[in-house]
């Protein structure tokens, strides 16, 4: 079943971020593998509950310690070691050096939507920027990361895609993400008193299924039950990708139930070559194909991401087109209005050119200067 909705989905665009940049063509392996650079600093949220317990004996502590640090991390959402008194004194600093070092510092920090919404800029050791969004909504506080620093698909309509990729970011990179904005939302420090993460989109800066290992742990420590994790339903995670086909027939195959959206933005390979250029890798049967895999093999339905871009890929029968594409398959389509890029030539389609089901009717005015971000929980599937 098809259904088409006038909704928004998440984005994170860069605003005023100059990242440092690689390449802005057509992706080569380089980009979609992501570069061979030293790592972050390890920390507890990068192991399982083995390698932790490994870590704390290989640092001459009995390894129960390990549960205990980590329920002070994923649980009670504190990193400092003056609260870990259940810890003997003499220990704590050196577990929390060892294996919790500060892997990204807040530079800036931007809310709207009445505070509802929080944007974070993040500086990483090695001077990498990204990004994470919280947002939230009644019931429901969707926590949007990045998976990569930059990101090297090259989309020519989204900020981090002309930027061209950094690095890959490590799986606590990821999860320190949430982390942040869970503690926050723990400390009532976001408008509407304390309350808890309840989604996660892998919609940030990057390719997800780029950064495939780092991007599977740090599903796994976020829907881990505590003291392993914390506790997110998979159910309540997405993850978006460009069509990275053989990794997403690989994902299929880990016995996930998060949610997976296919930004195809495009339903003919000739448009899509150009708007998502790694499609000249894999075509849009291909990844639509390996869509519907990770639907069968999960239950999941999928989500179709396409940005509305006007004059480019708003025809109406491009709109038939994706119609037949998705007849009868698990699949649910989001309508992006285009965030315009700085300098873009493009820009957001009219609401009305389609005719599709409006079916958020919330309609809560916006802050423009984040628009699209606040905008994006509106989406109750995600
Ligand atoms: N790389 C992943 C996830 C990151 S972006 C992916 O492409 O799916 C999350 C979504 O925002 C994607 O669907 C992406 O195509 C879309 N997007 C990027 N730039 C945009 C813009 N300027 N306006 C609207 N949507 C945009």
């Amino acid at each position: 079943m098809v259904q088409l909705s006038y909704s928004i989905t998440t984005r994170l665009l860069p605003y005023g971020l100059s990242l440092s940049s690689s390449v802005a063509g057509r992706p080569g392996w380089a980009d979609i593998l992501g570069p061979a650079r030293a790592r972050p600093a390890r920390h507890l949220a990068d192991l399982g509950s083995a390698d932790r317990r490994a870590a704390v004996a290989e640092l001459g502590q009995p390894a129960y310690r390990a549960d205990q640090l980590s329920r002070h991390y994923f649980s009670r959402l504190t990193e400092s070691a003056d609260e870990m008194t259940d810890l003997p004194a003499s220990s704590r600093g050196a577990l929390v050096s060892a294996l919790l070092p500060r892997l990204l510092s807040a530079t800036r920090e931007l809310t709207c939507d009445r505070g509802m919404t929080r944007k974070t800029l993040w500086r990483a050791a090695d001077g990498s920027f990204v990004e994470s969004v919280l947002m939230r909504y009644p019931g429901r506080v969707t926590m949007c990361v990045s998976s990569q620093a930059g990101c090297g698909m090259a989309c020519p309509f989204c900020a981090t895609g002309q930027a061209g990729l950094t690095r890959n970011l490590s799986t606590a990179e990821i999860v320190t993400q949430v982390f942040n904005g869970a503690r926050g939302l723990a400390r009532g420090e976001v408008a509407g008193g304390p309350g808890r993460i309840s989604n996660v989109v892998f919609m940030g800066m990057g390719e997800p299924l780029a950064n495939y290992a780092s991007v599977l742990a740090a599903v796994k420590r976020l829907s881990d039950p505590v003291p392993d994790g914390f506790g997110i339903s998979q159910r309540a995670i997405t993850i978006s990708t460009v069509g990275l086909v053989p990794a997403m027939r690989r994902l299929a195959a880990e016995g996930l139930s998060a949610r997976l959206a296919v930004s195809l933005h495009a339903p003919d390979d000739e448009l899509r070559d150009s708007l998502v250029p790694v499609n000249r890798r894999w075509k849009v049967a291909e990844v639509l194909d390996a869509a519907w895999g990770y639907a069968a093999s999960t239950g999941r339905r999928v989500s179709i991401e396409y940005a509305m871009i006007r004059d480019i890929n708003d025809q109406a029968w491009r709109a038939e087109a994706l119609a037949r594409l998705l007849a009868g398959r698990l699949a649910h389509v989001n309508l992006i209005p285009l965030n315009p890029t700085p300098g873009s030539k493009w820009t957001a389609s009219d609401p009305e050119v389609l005719p599709v089901t409006v079916r958020d009717t919330r309609g809560r005015e916006i802050d423009g200067a984040c628009g699209q971000l606040a905008a994006a929980g509106r989406d109750p599937t995600l």
